[in-house]
C-alpha cells in the first residue's frame, strides 16, 4: 500500500527518501519535476506500493518516464495530490527552479562546494513562491545532504592531511633508516651494501648506454703489520684518514666511493675510464702515502702509510662479477709490482662468465 506524501515528509526519515528519491531518478535519468518528485518519494518510500509497482513495470518495459507517464500514474494512485496539481498548476517558474537544482545536483559531482552555493540561491527564490512547499522541501532536504557532504569532504580532508603529515613522518623516518643501513659507520662512506646496489645498476647503465664505466679498488698495504704495531683502534683512525681522502678526491659528479671491505675501498667512475680515474686515484695514492701519520693520544710519530690501486674499464657486455674481478687483478698486480702504485686492468682481456 502507497504511503501519504504528507507523512513520508513529516517522518524522521524525510531527508533520507528524499534523497533517494533524487538518487533514483537520477539513475533512471527521470527529469526532476515536481510530480516526478512525489511519485519517486513514493516509489522509494513504499517499495511494494501501487506506484512504486507501477513505475517498476514501466522501467522494466523499457518505456521512458515521460510527463503523460508520470500523470496517468499520479491520476491513478495518487487522486489525493492536492499538492502536486497545485505545483503543477504553478508552471514555468516552478521547473526552472528544478532545472536549478538539477544542475546544482550535477555541479556536486565537481564541487560540493559550488553545489551548496548554487542550492542557497535556489532556495533564496523559493522564498517568494507560495506553490513550491514541496520544491522548497526538496531544496532544503538537498541543502542539509550538501551540508553533510561538505562537513564529510572536510572531516575527510584534515584526515588525509593528518595521514600526510603521518606519512612524511614514516618516510622521513624510512630515508634516515635507508641511510643509516647504506653508510659504514666508522668512516661515513657507503657501506658494502650501497656499493653492490650502486655497482649493479651503474653497470647495467653502461651495458644498456654503451658509455664508459672505470671500477677502482683501493687496498691498504700491509695493514695487518700496521695493527699489530699500533694497534686496532690507531688502525681504525688510519682507515678513517684514508676514507677522508678517498670520499673528497671521489665526490664530483656521479662518481661514487664506498667501503668494500676492512681496509680495502673502491670507486665507480660512471661516464669515465681508467684513463681519468688514474689521474684522480693517483692524487689520492700520492696525498696518503705523502702524510707522516701521528697516533692521536700520544702526538706519536707513525710513519707513513700506503695504498695499491686496481683499475678496470668496463668491457661491453661485462657484469659486476666480472669488471670487480679485473680490478681485483689489477690490484694484485699493484701489490705484486710493489705496492704504492696503480694499475688499470689490460683491456683486451677475456670477459668471465658473471
Ligand atoms: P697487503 O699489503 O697485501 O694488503 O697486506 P695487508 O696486511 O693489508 O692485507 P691483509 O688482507 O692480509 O690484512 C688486512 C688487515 O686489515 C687485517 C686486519 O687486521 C685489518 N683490518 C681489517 N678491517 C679492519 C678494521 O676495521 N680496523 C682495523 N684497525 N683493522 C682492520
Ligand atoms: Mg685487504
Ligand atoms: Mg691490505
Amino acid at each position: 500500500m502507497s504511503k501519504d506524501l504528507d507523512t513520508i515528509l513529516r517522518s524522521p526519515r524525510a531527508y533520507d527518501w528524499a534523497r533517494k528519491a533524487i538518487e533514483a531518478m537520477e539513475s533512471n535519468r527521470v527529469w526532476p519535476t515536481t510530480l516526478n518528485f512525489e511519485l519517486w518519494l513514493h516509489y522509494v518510500a513504499a517499495k511494494d506500493g501501487e506506484v512504486a509497482n507501477e513505475i517498476d513495470s514501466v522501467l522494466s518495459s523499457g518505456q521512458h518516464f515521460t510527463e503523460q507517464v508520470a500523470e496517468k500514474i499520479a491520476e491513478k494512485h495518487l487522486p489525493h495530490a492536492k499538492l502536486s496539481g497545485e505545483i503543477l498548476d504553478a508552471g514555468k517558474s516552478l521547473t526552472q527552479e528544478l532545472e536549478s537544482v538539477s544542475r546544482a545536483l550535477e555541479s556536486a559531482r565537481e564541487s560540493s562546494e559550488a553545489y551548496g552555493q548554487q542550492l542557497a540561491s535556489a532556495s533564496a527564490s523559493l522564498e517568494h513562491d507560495e506553490n513550491s512547499d514541496a520544491v522548497r522541501a526538496m531544496v532544503e532536504t538537498l541543502s542539509v545532504a550538501t551540508a553533510k557532504v561538505r562537513d564529510e569532504n572536510k572531516t575527510l580532508e584534515s584526515q588525509l592531511a593528518d595521514t600526510n603529515d603521518e606519512l612524511g613522518r614514516l618516510k622521513q623516518h624510512l630515508e634516515q633508516a635507508r641511510r643509516e643501513a647504506m653508510t659504514d659507520s666508522l668512516t661515513m662512506l657507503a657501506n658494502r651494501k650501497a656499493f653492490d646496489e650502486t655497482f649493479e645498476s651503474a653497470c647495467a647503465h653502461a651495458v644498456a648506454t654503451g658509455e664508459p664505466l672505470a671500477l677502482a679498488i683501493l687496498d691498504i698495504d700491509h695493514f695487518k703489520k700496521f695493527n699489530d704495531t699500533w694497534g686496532h683502534q690507531t688502525g681504525d683512525q688510519v682507515i678513517r684518514f684514508v676514507a677522508s681522502v678517498i670520499g673528497r678526491a671521489a665526490s664530483e659528479g656521479r662518481r661514487f666511493s664506498a667501503r668494500y671491505g676492512g681496509e680495502e675501498f673502491a670507486v665507480i667512475f660512471p661516464g669515465e675510464t681508467s684513463r681519468s680515474a688514474m689521474t684522480i686515484l693517483e692524487t689520492v695514492r700520492e696525498e696518503i702515502s705523502s702524510r707522516i701519520l701521528k697516533r692521536r693520544s700520544t702526538n706519536e710519530d707513525l710513519g707513513a702509510i700506503t695504498i695499491s690501486i686496481g683499475i678496470a674499464d668496463h668491457l661491453g657486455n661485462e657484469h659486476t662479477t666480472s669488471l670487480l674481478d679485473r680490478a681485483d687483478g689489477a690490484l694484485y698486480a699493484s701489490k705484486n709490482g710493489g705496492r704504492n702504485q696503480t694499475s688499470i686492468a689490460p683491456a683486451n682481456e677475456q670477459t668471465r662468465a658473471a
